[in-house]
């Protein structure tokens, strides 16, 4: 089999890049390793920048979104007892949307299917050979062996995928930052207890309430990186949340029994350079975030315009240069966003090293974000999304 772009992972980035491409006329083909169902069933991200929104309108999948998504022109910080607005869109013109990578998944698989894109699931020993030069793609399928044949390799394949192991030692450099916590989240359908999300630092460990429709909530504590989700039933869950909460939210919680109910690590990683030859990294293949700032998704989606772009530079315009500049483009914009989730990771967190004056420390920076217009715009212009 042969096809212009081959695509590893029918993640996100995946999916909207193979969207883009098959409608610019561009022949790709999706390699999965997992089955669709369990790809439509995955819950993770839930808040979109506009950059995001518009390259889904822009690929054609942004009906449902647009009708079912909730745009939020801001959202609480919640610590020393009260809560304090950040009104994005009064401090940038700005708003994001929360709507699930769920539904996200769901509405590029189904356009896909649509359009008449190919996806191979339960694709087995997924390897790219050759990138340097004429690429191509071994996979097994049924206990068959394949090879696909393409001009580029796009490895949108997560941190855990066969892209970036393709490329490891030549002259691929990682920088990575491990956290000393995780975060526990459960999914309730549940109202939930704000209409914009709340961030909450507590002496207790960090809270989010998050949300991904009016009836269905998305909540989060922080927890030891040694911990089981078997030791957290929901009352204990519930409880814990109330804690680090101002009373007046806490009050207001609804609960109910979990539907889905996890521990996530927290890591930084970013993977240099995301080009090698004909084989370019996409997404979580090549960066991962800790989810304080929200932006894992986003950024696999700006790797994806940058991708795009060139892509349809080359096949359009026979021009090497928006290619050329790939790898440059997206970790600028990579960098910026580690930067931010760091930031925001480590001004919301309990670290287990710097005890009352580390908490101190975090409220004082809280109090001058939420009194500097300048400290609350530098926020908010983040958490919207730098431009592309
Ligand atoms: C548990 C969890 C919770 C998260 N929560 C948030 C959040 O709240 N906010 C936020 O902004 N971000 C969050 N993220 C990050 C966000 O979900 C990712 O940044 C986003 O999914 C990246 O999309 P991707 O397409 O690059 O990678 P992925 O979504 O990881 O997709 C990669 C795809 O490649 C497939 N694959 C892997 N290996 C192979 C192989 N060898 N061969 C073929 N296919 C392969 C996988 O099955 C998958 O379908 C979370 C991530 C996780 C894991």
């Amino acid at each position: 089999m042969r096809t212009q772009v081959a695509i590893i992972g029918a993640g996100p980035s995946g999916l909207l890049l193979g969207q883009l491409l098959t409608n610019a006329g561009i022949d790709n083909v999706i390699l999965e390793r997992q089955t669709g169902d369990y790809v439509r069933g995955r819950i993770r991200a839930g808040v979109l920048e506009e950059g995001m929104v518009g390259m889904l309108d822009e690929a054609g999948v942004g009906a449902r979104m647009n009708r079912q998504g909730l745009p939020h022109d801001g959202f609480d910080l919640a610590f020393g007892w009260r809560h304090h607005r950040i009104d994005l869109h009064a401090l940038t013109g700005k708003r994001v949307m929360v709507y699930g990578q769920t539904e996200v998944t769901r509405d590029l698989m189904d356009k896909r299917a649509e359009t008449g894109g190919v996806t191979i699931y339960e694709a087995g020993n997924v390897e790219p050979h050759d990138f340097g030069s004429q690429p191509f793609i071994t996979y097994e399928k049924d206990g068959v062996s394949h090879r696909l044949d393409c001009d580029f390799i796009a490895g949108c394949d997560g941190y855990h995928g066969a892209s970036r192991k393709a490329v490891e030692g030549k002259g691929l450099e990682t920088f990575e930052r491990v956290y000393p916590f995780g975060w526990l989240g459960i999914v309730a359908d549940v109202p939930p207890v704000h209409h914009e999300l709340i961030y909450a630092n507590h002496p207790r460990g960090f809270a989010l309430c998050s949300m991904r429709s009016t009836t269905r909530s998305r909540y989060y504590v922080q927890c030891p990186l040694d911990d089981k989700v078997e030791a957290w039933s929901d009352d204990r869950f519930w409880d814990e949340l109330r804690r680090r909460l101002p009373p007046d939210s806490a009050n207001r919680v609804t609960t109910g029994p979990s539907i889905e109910k996890s521990i996530a690590p927290l890591r930084s990683f970013v993977a240099e350079p995301m080009r090698f030859g004909r084989l370019l990294l996409v997404g979580d293949a090549a960066h991962i975030v800790p989810p304080t700032g929200a932006k894992g998704l986003n950024l696999a989606a700006s790797d994806v315009r940058y991708l795009f772009d060139g892509l349809r530079e080359y096949y359009g315009e026979k021009s090497d240069a928006g290619l050329d500049a790939y790898s440059q483009k997206a970790l600028s914009r990579v960098w910026k966003a580690e930067r931010f989730s760091w930031w925001m990771t480590s001004t919301m967190h309990r670290f287990p090293d710097t005890g009352a004056f580390g908490q101190r420390i975090q409220e004082a920076e809280l109090d001058y974000l939420v009194h500097s217009q300048a400290a609350s715009t530098s926020l908010a212009e983040n958490y919207v999304g730098l431009p592309y």
